[in-house]
């Protein structure tokens, strides 16, 4: 469009840009939600004069704050810590904390502005939130782990709780972290406030499924693609990047559905195995021994390694599954995918694709499931632990499941509904954007300023 909607976020855009300078990967998330909402300010001159652009791009709050710890050589280091709280609007802030020597105030503002967005989407009433540390757990020992996760707390814990801020994980911060900061939490609240953090242990109020939720739910808005142009997941040849914990759900649910998964990935580099990854040795590699993706190929010796992890995407596939890490797809990479063949790109990290790369999708007629829709299983799952942990009830495995994949398809009609009526049929990328707005929209107004 070029009516009054594009003249708001363009110059809404702007003042982005220029407020918040140097923060690329911000300005990149912005870009992709504000231009895709034009058409509804067309429509809605009521959200224009409440300001609701401008107030979205603003946090409510973000804190950065030092983390002190001593390592195991006695030595003291100290890393930033993040916590961003975007908009409470639809609920408590809710987003994973990222520990990974990149992170700062631009990766964690572009994280928490998409959640806005994919929580919203999920149905469940959370705000958006994000945060983490420029700590790197590569190498560490579990009690420096559990030193640094303490000392996370000792600051994180004022600005959380059940009804106010909920982090959970995300990159290097897993089960294992959560619980030594759940148990700091603990310690210094002397309460046992269940719903402060998701992603717990099963044993200590952590809802089933909830660790394969990101993996399995992406498959499953995979399959609800794949379904409109009546085909599946059943017998396709699928590249899953990465070998964290949405991967690993990634190929688990795939290979169930009967797909070929052929190649997965670390950021020492990809293994393509021409029989099928054997998910076994992954896990085990992974989750029980930290190793790297390499060693893969000590156990299945028909297996390649090639060390640069951005060439996967130069392996012919049909679905891909980018599950790794933001901007993990440039254009050169898009146009390897499309000159392998590939039907479906199902994002299951966040923003791995480049604006670029989602240009080259949508113009090339790839089905495109953007992150904040079909990675959404994963805090969708959060907030049915919030809700397990309110009633101090526990669901099955069966019951968290169905309530996923019903959520997964839901987030899918919503959004392809979202386009269509705003002009875009088809188009995963304005839909969910602009599905996730309309509530998020709607809420604050009828909240007042
Ligand atoms: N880090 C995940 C995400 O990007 C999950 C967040 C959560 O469970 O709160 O959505």
């Amino acid at each position: 469009t070029t009516g009054k909607g594009t003249d708001y976020v363009k110059a809404v855009y702007e003042s982005v840009i220029k407020r918040n300078p140097n923060e690329e990967e911000f300005h990149q998330a912005v870009y992709e939600i504000l231009f895709s909402l034009a058409p509804v300010f067309d429509r809605h001159p009521e959200f224009i004069k409440a300001g609701i652009l401008e107030r979205l791009v603003e946090p409510e709050r973000m804190v950065s704050f030092r983390v002190p710890w001593v390592d195991d050589q006695g030595k003291v280091r100290v890393n930033r810590g993040f916590r961003v709280q975007f908009n409470s609007a639809n609920g408590p802030y809710k987003g994973g904390l990222r520990f990974h020597p990149s992170v700062n105030a631009s990766i964690i503002k572009f994280l928490g502005f998409e959640q806005i967005f994919k929580n919203s989407l999920t149905g469940l009433p959370i705000g958006g939130g994000k945060g983490g540390a420029d700590f790197d757990p590569k190498g560490k020992s579990d009690m420096e782990m559990m030193r640094f996760c303490q000392s996370f707390m000792t600051e994180l814990y004022r600005f959380i709780g059940p009804d106010t801020d909920v982090p959970a994980g995300d990159i290097g911060v897993g089960a294992a972290e959560i619980g030594y900061m759940f148990g700091q939490y603990k310690r210094i609240r002397n309460a046992n406030e269940a719903g402060v953090l998701t992603g717990k242990g099963l044993d200590y109020g952590g809802s089933l499924i909830r660790k394969e939720a990101t993996g399995y739910g992406a498959v499953y808005f995979a399959e609800e693609m794949l379904k409109s142009t009546g085909d599946s997941m059943d017998g396709k040849r699928v590249i899953v990047s990465g070998s964290g914990n949405v991967s690993i759900y990634a190929i688990e649910k795939a290979q169930q559905l009967g797909a070929h998964v052929v190649a997965c990935s670390d950021s020492s580099g990809y293994i393509y195995d021409p029989n099928g990854i054997n998910l076994d040795t992954v896990k085990q590699l992974k989750e029980v021994d930290r190793k790297r993706i390499s060693d893969y190929t000590l156990v299945h010796p028909e297996a390649e390694f090639h060390p640069n992890f951005t060439d996967i995407w130069s392996i012919p596939c049909e679905v891909a599954i980018p599950s790794a890490t933001q901007n993990e797809i440039d254009a050169k990479a898009a146009k390897q995918l499309i000159a392998g063949g590939v039907k479906a790109v199902v994002e299951g990290a966040n923003m791995p694709s480049s604006l670029e790369a989602i240009d080259l999708f949508l113009d090339n007629n790839v089905l495109f499931g953007p992150a904040k829709a079909a990675n959404a299983g994963g805090v969708a799952v959060s907030a049915l632990e919030m809700a397990q942990n309110s009633m101090r009830f526990a669901w099955t495995a069966e019951e968290v499941d169905a309530r996923l994949l019903q959520i997964m398809k839901n987030i899918y009609s919503e959004s392809m509904k979202a386009a269509e009526e705003y002009g875009s049929k088809g188009n995963l990328v304005v839909g969910s954007n602009i599905a996730g707005f309309l509530k998020v929209a709607r809420i604050m107004l009828a909240q007042g300023v």
